[in-house]
């Protein structure tokens, strides 16, 4: 049996993707050897890395003038390599602040450039929250905004996608895909795969044209998206497992019926398993309702006590990897694109039944 898996990442994938992934392992498609043992300059493999791109576009709808690019090193990776690509021509960004992850991107891009630091997270009501952009200071000269979409830790989401005058960047890593988002307002996306994509050892760069050319000039060429760009993410070997099994997840998504359909499946999840904490007396969400995130939900138990022992019996139930990050404790359950509504429905009913045990 498949135990319901709510880990953070590297997080759920398809049953159907694995299956198929399972299927195709030892001979892909006649060939006598696996996909991870063929030249990525080979021309099946070519084809498939272009048939995954092509699938990203479809579900994206990503404008003709964007690159997507296929690189490996994770989101982490993508906080030095955004700075190091965008800062060449002027050094100065604004940084939305909004929890650990918009943190982590502020003080690695600090090694590169003047960093305008803009403090978005608030409390209201003893809520977390993300203050109004009319109340941030941003600069009028800045090369580019970056912020975080989806903060996986706190839990904490935007609630519309901000309006600035430089480009937009955006860390999408734990929202890519569970939602349709309008691409044409972002200057760059990045997004490590573990999540909605595919495995770890993959990340996505969906970059504008025009901001190709301002990279410092000290760039190591692996991580300079020009160069990437022109050699089809292949500079040198790209993470050509990952890559193939994430275009599985594309083709699953479009049978799906792509974005939009998977969106409102995230909808009704996340509405069932918000509106159980907000009935009950016995756990509780510390997200204000407009920044709640569609995809990772924290919760805490009335008696902190009891988390050990709810995790405990959580696994015996098949409800796995319920532990909320390390550096803030507490519970977080991630519904990412994968988790089936039947695994929400589930672990509403084991929270239930915990409470009422222990309430
Ligand atoms: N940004 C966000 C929003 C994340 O959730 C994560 C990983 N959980 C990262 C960045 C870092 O990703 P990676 O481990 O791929 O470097």
């Amino acid at each position: 049996m498949r135990a319901y898996n709510f880990c953070a990442g590297p997080a759920a994938l398809p049953t159907a993707v694995l299956e198929r992934a399972q299927a195709e392992l030892l001979d892909w498609q006649g060939k006598g050897v696996s996909i991870m043992e063929m030249s990525h300059r080979s021309s099946d493999y070519v084809a498939v890395a272009e048939k995954a791109e092509a699938d990203l576009r479809t579900l994206m709808n990503i404008p003709d003038n964007y690159k997507v690019l296929f690189l490996q090193g994770g989101a982490s990776l993508q906080f030095s390599a955004i700075p190091l690509n965008l800062l060449g021509k002027n050094a100065q960004a604004d940084y939305i602040h909004t929890g650990i992850w918009s943190e982590k991107a502020i003080k690695e891009a600090q090694r590169y450039g003047q960093i305008n630091v803009v403090e978005a997270g608030s409390k209201v009501d003893n809520k977390f929250a993300i203050t109004d952009e009319s109340t941030w200071s941003l600069s009028d000269n800045a090369a580019y905004v970056h912020y975080c979409e989806n903060e996986t830790i706190g839990g904490l989401q935007f609630s519309h996608i901000p309006t600035t005058t430089a480009p937009l960047i955006a860390d999408l890593s734990s929202s890519i895909l569970s939602a349709p988002i309008d691409v044409s307002k972002f200057g760059l996306i990045y997004a490590g795969a573990q999540k909605n994509i595919g495995p770890a050892g993959l990340t996505l760069v969906i970059v504008r044209d025009d901001l190709l050319d301002q990279a410092k000039p000290e760039i190591p060429s692996l991580l300079k998206y020009a160069a990437q760009a022109k050699n089809e993410s292949m500079v040198n070997t790209p993470a050509t497992y990952a890559w193939y099994l994430s275009g599985l997840v594309f083709e699953w998504l479009l049978e799906q019926g792509g974005v939009d359909a998977i969106h409102k499946i995230n909808q009704q999840k996340a509405e069932l398993l918000y509106d159980y904490i907000d009935a009950s007396a016995f756990y509780n969400n510390p997200i204000a309702l407009a920044n709640r995130s569609l995809m990772n939900v924290p919760f805490t138990l009335a008696d902190s006590q009891l988390e050990k022992l709810f995790l405990e019996e959580a696994e015996k139930n098949h409800l796995l990897n319920l532990a909320g990050h390390r550096s803030v404790g507490g519970m977080r359950a991630s519904i990412y694109n994968a988790v089936p509504l039947e695994a929400v429905q589930a672990l509403v009913s084991f929270m239930d039944e915990f409470a009422k045990r222990h309430g």
